[in-house]
């Protein structure tokens, strides 16, 4: 095919890619994009912060209780997080709208706090933690987890021991 051939076709089937940022495009399935966090189900095991390939998570222990950021400006979108998560508490999103002004770097954070809480048991202080699936015997019911989330770990041992 000569080139006025290639070019009438090309003509003719339209553009073949998208007029974005001027319209509108689409997301491709299965596109690694920001990483959520969700500190319900966040067990307190830091396998994230282990793993992570950018070191772009960081917990720390403040009065509040445990902290949790990630910078989103060092993630390199790799998915270790969530692979090795044990509870699904941190995972990336198919939102791939992070462009920002160079000004803004600092604000592109995911901020997750886990509480500092008073044991129900003992009254001791403590950090609110959802338990690890592995923990229990049987797939822990809803009840069971609210308890352990309130307990110390000294109350947590006993309490899947069934001491409690
Ligand atoms: S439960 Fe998931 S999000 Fe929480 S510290 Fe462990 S790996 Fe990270
Ligand atoms: S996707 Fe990779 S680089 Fe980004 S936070 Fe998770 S482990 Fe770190």
């Amino acid at each position: 095919m000569n080139f006025l051939k290639i070019l009438a076709r090309n003509l003719a089937l339209g553009p073949s890619t998208d007029p974005f940022p001027f319209g509108e495009t689409f997301t491709p399935k299965g596109l690694r994009g920001r990483v959520e966090f969700d500190a319900e189900n966040c067990t307190a095991c830091r396998y994230c912060e282990q793993v992570c390939i950018g070191g772009a998570i960081r917990f720390s222990k403040t009065p509040e209780g445990m902290r949790f950021l990630l910078w989103h400006n060092t993630c390199t979108f790799c998915g270790l997080c969530e692979f090795y998560c044990p509870t699904h508490a941190i995972h990336l999103t198919e939102d791939w709208h992070l462009a920002h002004g160079n000004e803004d770097k600092y604000a592109m954070v995911e901020n997750g706090l886990l509480p500092t809480i008073v044991c129900t048991q003992c009254g001791a202080e403590a950090i609110a933690i959802a338990p690890n699936p592995t923990a229990f015997k049987e797939p822990a019911t809803e009840g069971q987890k609210e308890q352990y989330r309130h307990l110390c770990a000294r109350c947590r041992r006993k309490f899947l021991q069934g001491a409690l």
